[in-house]
């Protein structure tokens, strides 16, 4: 789908002499990063911590996405407890962003009935028998009670992502997480979805109508082999195939164990780092729907063009590729580098001037 979207804009840009298009990474770079993590399994609240020092230690915002779990089932022991609550505090402590990875973690949680919007904690008890039977459990309970735990335990912001156990994927998830307070989500893999750009979910993924939710696939997971450790230069060349056109890189660990998936994630952070921008799922979320408020128009003639550009949400770091010849005339908060301006902040309508060389053309 993205060589579509590239092809589209190659026939803008070839048809229109004044083509200016909005940039998808913040802040000019070429490839926006998120690491995430999916908190699923006993000795992973302690780990998870391990890494979270790591990313403040660099300046990076993790996502964690966290198991509420408290019912021992097939799955596992109950790790959602005192112990399991102070790594949280700590996470939240370290400034990362805490969200839901459901309360049962459940294979079928894709055949979940909908639920009342009612589930509440203690009573909404789901269990989970094997790998394909859970009784007791909704799609709304599994989103309203582990956001209110969360929420509530971790002591930060009220949370805005989810991802699912399994990233099994009902068709209702979309409008479910709408109801239940819910911006973004990760619950799909970019090769399923054949794009690493995020997209606009669909009310029970028809053609529709769009809902308030932005879905950011899976790009590099952890679960497949080879070991992650050993997956470095591949991960790396993927990379840089996807900054070719400022696509967005989606890493998923689970923090069962250090080790060589610390390490990977280590050595992935200082192999980009010059030329990515880095993220949690909450950070370029914000940044994305800004994005899709954006309105940009371009009027002028002969050797002066002005572009405006409306943003109802305020939103920094915003890129706009103008054409070849265009010189940004100065002003403050904007910076020129070959096509690209970079925008320190554009909050309601902001008004950019150009000088054109080259062709004289007609209005
Ligand atoms: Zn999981």
């Amino acid at each position: 789908l993205d060589v579509w979207l590239r092809l589209l804009k190659g026939m803008y840009q070839a048809g229109e002499p004044n083509a200016v298009t909005i940039g998808t990474v913040p802040f000019g770079k070429s490839l926006s990063v998120m690491f995430t993590h999916d908190v699923d399994f006993t000795q992973s609240m302690a780990n998870a911590v391990g890494y979270a020092e790591f990313e403040r230690s660099k300046g990076l915002t993790g996502t964690y996405f966290i198991q509420a779990k408290y019912i021992r089932d097939y799955n596992d022991d109950i790790f959602f407890d005192e112990q399991g609550v102070r790594y949280l505090a700590r996470l939240a402590e370290l400034g990362m962003e805490l969200a839901s990875h459901t309360v049962a973690h459940s294979a079928s949680f894709n055949s979940f009935p909908m639920g009342t919007g009612e589930e509440q904690y203690p009573g909404y008890r789901p269990f989970v028998k094997t790998r394909s039977k859970a009784y007791g459990a909704t799609i709304l309970g599994e989103l309203r009670v582990s956001k209110f735990l969360i929420d509530r335990l971790g002591g930060g912001r009220a949370m805005v992502s989810f991802r699912p156990g399994e990233l099994s994927n009902p068709f209702g998830l979309p409008q479910a997480l709408v109801a239940t307070g819910f911006r973004y989500s990760s619950a799909a893999t970019a090769n399923n979805s054949l794009t690493h750009l995020p997209y606009q979910l669909t009310y029970d993924r028809l053609s529709e109508s769009e809902v308030d939710i932005f879905e950011f696939p899976v790009t590099i997971e952890d679960e497949e082999l080879p070991p992650m450790g050993e997956r470095i230069p591949q991960a790396l060349v993927l990379a840089k195939q996807i900054a070719r056109y400022g696509g967005t890189v989606v890493v998923l660990i689970h923090p069962n164990i250090l080790g060589h998936k610390l390490e990977f994630e280590k050595q992935f952070y200082e192999a980009v780092k010059d030329w990515a921008w880095f993220g949690s799922l909450r950070e370029f979320g914000d940044w994305w729907s800004a994005r899709n408020l954006l309105h940009v128009d371009v009027a002028g003639k002969a050797d002066r063009m002005m572009v405006s550009i409306n943003a109802p949400r305020r939103i920094s770091g915003v890129t706009i590729e103008v054409p070849i010849g265009w010189t940004l005339l100065p002003q403050r908060g904007a910076r020129q580098d070959g096509h690209a301006i970079t925008l320190d902040v554009v909050e309601q309508t902001r008004v950019l001037h150009f000088a054109v060389a080259g062709v004289q053309r007609d209005f």
